[in-house]
């Protein structure tokens, strides 16, 4: 992950603070046009040769073949046979890997790797390819993950799972474990050092060894040393939703941020910073991130203002049915729909981050109002828990709860398989 250092100016008191940029690269290795070619043998007399090849950036399909030994006609009948490919959409970095029966001959297989568990074979016989796409089987297991914060939630899982996930793989374990708490905590701002979580998840390994995490199962959370249990639960009346150790839903009328934390840079995290960790100088919160970030409603309600607003530049007010107003400045802009008597619902988009008004760089201003007055968020949006699990599926539900909960009782630390399937 690559970050960039910004700098920000605050509407609120103080000028300027340092913060971090966003900044997600993608996930696909630095693209090279470095190949390695692998002699395979078999009793001791080399077969086939491979050449393991990855696209450059710039660079098309037709040059990476002929690079690899394929004659102009043979490139493009190969080429021809791709019918399943969108030719202008190759990502660069994409492996490429070129078969040839004998060490000096013609190849006579192309493998294109589209995605993780997608290939696509160009297959030769004499001057006809043919192309044949095949799926990868991935396997599944579960996983439990725990961890200790020291400065934020992606450094760690990046420390406790370092040697078991890769790096795509933990970042989306943390955003998978932020969703589930989203209603409760605000996972860029409201974690401590030495909070503590464990998750459960479900991890799929493709033959290429790329990882993928899938459903969180269950999960605990410690935080100022009271504990936060979520057990997903699906039956009959319940489709898969989170409920916590006394049953009663982790959904709520209002999410604990106004950002995704998907949308939220490592750097900015829950570091203690000395202008934006301050409450008292400060009427809001400060979230760091880039323009044009989605802004989310944090609860169903009516827009009541959406205009200009002097230093807080574009500025969009929810009022939501228990009263409560929320508040969101410094927008590039508003959501196609938004203006005052929009009916807004709980996560929906509404506004862009900008840097809109007294403010030298991008960043989201969110102030909740209660009575007329600036609330702190942390205390006015505190949630105890939403509806509970129906009666009927109640002795179901504390079964499993208990059977999850038992089975990481245990200390983890780093990964741990678990029996549970
Ligand atoms: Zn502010």
């Amino acid at each position: 992950m690559k970050l960039g250092v910004v700098r920000i100016g605050l509407y609120c008191l103080v000028a300027l603070a340092l913060a971090g940029a966003l900044r997600f690269t993608p996930q696909l290795p630095e693209p090279e046009a470095k190949a390695a070619d692998v002699l395979v043998e078999q009793a001791g007399t080399p077969t086939w040769k491979l050449r393991f090849d990855t696209l450059g950036r710039g660079e098309s399909l037709g040059s990476l073949l002929r690079r690899g030994g394929l004659t102009d006609v043979a490139a493009t009948r190969a080429l021809q046979a791709a019918t399943s490919l969108d030719q202008r959409r190759i990502p660069a970095g994409m492996p490429v890997t070129i078969k040839s029966e004998a060490a000096d001959s013609t190849p006579s297989e192309v493998t294109l790797q589209l995605a993780i568990d997608r290939l696509l074979h160009l297959r030769r016989s004499g001057d006809t390819w043919q192309g044949t796409e095949e799926r990868l089987p991935w396997t599944t297991d579960t996983i439990v993950v725990g961890g200790t914060i020291a400065s934020n939630l992606y450094d760690a899982m990046n420390t406790s799972a370092k040697e078991d996930l890769p790096t795509g793989a933990r970042q989306q374990l943390a955003w998978s474990l932020a969703d589930v708490y989203e209603y409760r905590v605000d996972m860029s701002r409201d974690l401590q050092a030495g909070d503590e979580f464990k998750v459960v998840a479900e991890r799929s390994v493709a033959p290429t060894g790329a990882v993928r995490i899938g459903k969180v199962i269950a999960a605990t959370f410690k935080l100022s040393g009271s504990f936060i249990d979520a057990v997903r639960f699906a039956s009959e009346s319940v489709s898969g939703q989170y409920f916590d150790q006394n049953g009663k839903s982790m959904r709520a009328a209002f999410l604990r941020a106004p950002l995704e934390f998907r949308r939220i840079s490592s750097v900015f995290g829950a570091r203690e910073h000395p202008i934006l960790g301050g409450w008292r100088q400060h009427k809001g919160t400060d979230y760091a991130a880039s323009t044009g970030t989605p802004v989310r409603a944090i609860g169903d309600g009516v827009v009541v203002r959406a205009g200009w607003g002097n230093g807080y530049g574009n500025l969009l007010e929810i009022r939501h049915r228990n009263g409560f107003v929320t508040r969101y400045g410094h927008l590039s802009r508003y959501a196609s729909g938004i203006r005052v008597g929009t009916h807004v619902g709980i996560g929906q988009t509404v506004a862009f981050v900008g840097s809109t008004g007294l403010a030298t760089g991008p960043h989201l201003h969110f102030e909740v109002i209660v009575n007329g007055q600036q609330r702190d968020p942390r205390v006015a949006l505190k949630q105890t828990g939403g509806d509970p699990v129906p009666d009927s599926e109640r002795a179901a539900f504390q079964q499993l709860r208990d059977r999850l909960l038992a089975s990481i009782e245990p200390p983890v630390a780093g990964v741990t398989k678990l029996g549970l399937h």
